[in-house]
């Protein structure tokens, strides 16, 4: 059995070391494909590969065409809007993520974001600080619960809302359950976005619904970029001076943002929620781990397109 490691941008080296040990210990053969730049040199590699492990990489039905031997495709990190999940079903391949592994490394950045804007973008005046406040988590998923885990220490006034985790899910870890997005937003200084890019939730982050934020608030988004409603928000931080947005996923209106809203609006460069050694090492080996028991026993805990 063959295990190719597609990555535009490659795994750090010891991520790399990690899959071949797990892949090689199972008794298959590892072939590394970085830096490929065309699709052309993925559709070569492809043609007798049983699984493959991918990241921002794109495999779509043509992919899956010229991969004549694919059974299983693992995206190492959380979001698969890179796979074509229709296709891969109808091409018999099982899609997988690796939920979880990049969580920890995703919340962090959450919290630098936060720090950074409540202390005014570090310009040297004086900012205010974040215990005491009320955080939003929305979405209480694999990153918002370590949002929660974090905001403990920073001594936050923490609420949440999911639209399918249990409340009671959300209480065990001490923090309140909120009924709506609309409550979230009412209520909290500080909300956390952690929900994913879906058809329900594209371009729900909104006027009406950030808009209901008390004064001061403050958007964080390590989510996804697609959710954001730019032109309203935009419309928005014009009427209201006093919202904060901070992001890790830069606007397809970032040069607006920043020529609109010097002082309280922040991008990272490019998308490093999950950019950590940590992670990196973390979903590479998990997507290691997740093959060999595909291949080996059938196990498709973390499959995310249908049969
Ligand atoms: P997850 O699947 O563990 O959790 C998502 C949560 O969203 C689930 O609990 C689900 O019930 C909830 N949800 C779905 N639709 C909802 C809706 N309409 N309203 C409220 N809740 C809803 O995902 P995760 O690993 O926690 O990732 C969360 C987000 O972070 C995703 O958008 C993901 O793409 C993004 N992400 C970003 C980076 C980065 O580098 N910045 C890295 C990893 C993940």
């Amino acid at each position: 059995m063959k295990v190719l490691v597609a990555t535009d941008k490659p795994f750090a080296k010891v991520a790399v070391d990690g899959i071949r040990k797990e892949i090689e210990a199972a008794g298959y053969e590892l072939a590394l494909l970085e830096k490929y730049g065309e699709k052309a040199k993925l559709l070569e590699a492809v043609v007798d590969a049983d699984a493959i492990i991918i990241r921002s990489d794109i495999i779509d039905a043509e992919v899956l065409d010229a991969a004549k031997q694919l059974k299983i495709v693992v995206r190492a990190g959380a979001g698969y809007d890179n796979v074509d999940l229709e296709a891969a079903t109808a091409h018999n391949v099982c899609v997988m993520n690796t939920p979880g592994q990049n969580s920890n490394a995703v919340a962090e950045l959450a919290f630098g974001l936060m720090v950074m804007a409540v202390r005014n973008m570090y310009n040297g005046t004086s900012g205010s600080e974040l215990k005491g406040k009320k955080l939003g988590i929305h979405a209480y998923g694999n990153v918002g619960r370590n949002v929660a885990r974090i905001a403990k220490g920073f001594g936050m006034d923490i609420y949440a809302y999911d639209a399918f985790c249990p409340k009671e899910v959300i209480e065990a870890d001490g923090v309140k359950a909120v009924a709506s997005a609309e409550e979230l937003y009412s209520t909290c200084d500080v909300v956390s976005l952690h929900i994913p890019a879906t058809a329900e939730t594209k371009n729900s982050i909104n006027h009406a619904l950030v808009g209901r934020m008390p004064k001061g608030g403050l958007l964080v988004n390590t989510a996804r970029k697609e959710v954001i409603n730019e032109a309203e928000l935009i419309q928005l931080m014009e009427e209201r001076a006093d919202l904060k947005y901070m992001t890790d996923i830069m606007p397809a209106a970032h040069e607006t943002f920043m020529a609109k809203f010097a002082g309280r609006y922040f991008s990272t460069p490019k998308k490093m929620g999950a950019q950590t050694a940590e992670a990196n090492i973390n979903a590479g080996i998990a997507a290691a781990k997740q093959i060999v028991g595909f291949l080996k026993d059938g196990c498709e805990k973390f499959r995310v397109n249908k049969k």
